[in-house]
């Protein structure tokens, strides 16, 4: 069989390319080292239930031509995400909205709210942040910080807050309303058939290899060279030859419990550096689960070491200036297009890599 495209990686970037390829007549070969498709948003049922199996994942988005492209293919369900922060014994909502303010602080209005964050703000509201520490006692002052970010921060990432990035806690929203919604997007959701039917239909269509590395797969099929879509990690694509780029990794805890709602909610995060874990997922709750028993995961963060699978790129200065040199030698070939979160060594959300993977095909077909 005579391909048009190879595509390495069967996420969701390589899915939709393939699916917007195959349209338009072309064959698609896609490999996946994994035993599944999907990538990180793979689903394994467990108790009938669906486990997001690399952590949670919900998607939302501002993007209306995403939003039309995924709604194509599945039906989203009303799913907010809507997480609880326990510190000790303290229970917070977030995103960091009213009610995280009147439990904090014992009070009722915006104004003692607004008040109580303009005064622990001040010393930093003429600085421009240049570390995640700085950008949290600028944005929510002292208290907050203490209690709901700077031991989950580090926890998180392995690294103190002023050796930190800003931007990692710029999106988390502010809000003097009483709104626990944690996204500011107007569309939000879980697939009513769950993240591995979308997969199944982009892929339609397409020849699907798993269980196959890339790096074994050209050694051994040294065959005419065709348009290659590469979603691996780029700094592998060249041999390492640069050496590593960083990565944070986190490792899932299972636990099926016989009771039919455990606590509560989707996502209970653990911001105190006492607990190990920094997240327990109860996966019923992302679809309104009525079964019986339930599937909660505990989520460990850790460094990332070659073998392992790489989750979030560690956007510092000495990263970002290898994966540059790495860009340089990707945008050189000729015949290989990176794409997709670790193509790209970009923390994207899905919504992003589906708006790149219908560019770059986009581009491809024009
Ligand atoms: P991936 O899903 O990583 O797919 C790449 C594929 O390439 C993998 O299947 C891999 O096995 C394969 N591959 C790599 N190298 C090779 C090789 N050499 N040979 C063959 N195959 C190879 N986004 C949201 O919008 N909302 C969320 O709530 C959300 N939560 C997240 C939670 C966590 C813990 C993480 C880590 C990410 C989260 N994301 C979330 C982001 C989301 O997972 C990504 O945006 C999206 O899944 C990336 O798709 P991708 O195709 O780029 O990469
Ligand atoms: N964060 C925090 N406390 C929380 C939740 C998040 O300090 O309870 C910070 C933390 O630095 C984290 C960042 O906000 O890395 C982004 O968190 P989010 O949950 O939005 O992203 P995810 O880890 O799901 O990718």
């Amino acid at each position: 069989m005579e391909y048009d495209y190879l595509i390495v990686g069967a996420g969701l970037f390589g899915s939709v390319f393939a699916r917007q390829m195959t349209d338009a007549g072309k064959r698609c070969l896609v490999l996946d080292k994994r035993s599944h498709t999907g990538g990180n948003i793979h689903c394994e049922t467990i108790e009938g239930i669906r486990v997001h199996r690399y952590g949670a994942h919900i998607f939302h988005t501002k993007d209306e031509g995403v939003w039309q492209y995924v709604n194509h293919f599945v039906k989203f369900n009303h799913y907010i995400n809507s997480p609880i922060a326990r510190y000790h014994d303290e229970l917070y909502n977030l995103p960091f909205n009213m009610n995280t303010f009147s439990k904090m602080w014992h009070i009722t209005q915006p104004e003692e709210a607004k008040e109580i964050i303009a005064k622990q703000t001040a010393p930093y509201r003429n600085m421009e942040p240049e570390n995640l520490e700085e950008q949290a006692l600028r944005l929510v002052g002292q208290d907050i910080y203490e209690k709901l970010i700077r031991e989950y921060t580090e926890k998180q990432w392995g690294r103190n807050c002023r050796e930190l990035p800003a931007f990692i806690i710029k999106r988390l929203p502010l809000r003097f309303v009483y709104d626990n919604n944690y996204f500011n997007d107007p569309h939000q959701g879980i697939p009513v058939e769950g993240y591995n039917a979308l997969i199944e239909k982009l892929l339609k269509g397409s020849d699907v290899l798993l269980d196959t590395d890339y790096f074994d797969y050209i050694r051994t099929h040294p065959a005419p060279k065709i348009r290659t879509i590469y979603t691996g990690a780029i700094d592998a694509f060249f041999g390492y030859r640069y050496g590593c780029l960083e990565y944070r990794t986190v490792s899932f805890e299972d636990e099926i419990l016989p009771t039919s709602n455990w606590q509560g909610c989707a996502v209970v995060n653990y911001t105190s550096a006492d607990v190990p874990f920094t997240r327990i997922i109860e996966h019923k709750h992302f679809e309104f689960g009525q079964q019986k028993k339930t599937v909660i995961s505990r989520e460990y963060p850790c460094e990332w070491k070659p073998s392992m699978e790489p989750y979030y790129p560690i956007n510092d200065e000495a990263n970002q200036a290898l994966y540059q040199r790495y860009r340089t030698l990707a945008d050189s070939q000729d015949d290989v297009l990176f794409g997709g979160r670790l193509g790209s060594y970009r923390y994207y959300d899905m919504d992003q890599v589906i708006r790149e993977a219908l560019d770059a095909a986009a581009k491809e077909l024009a």
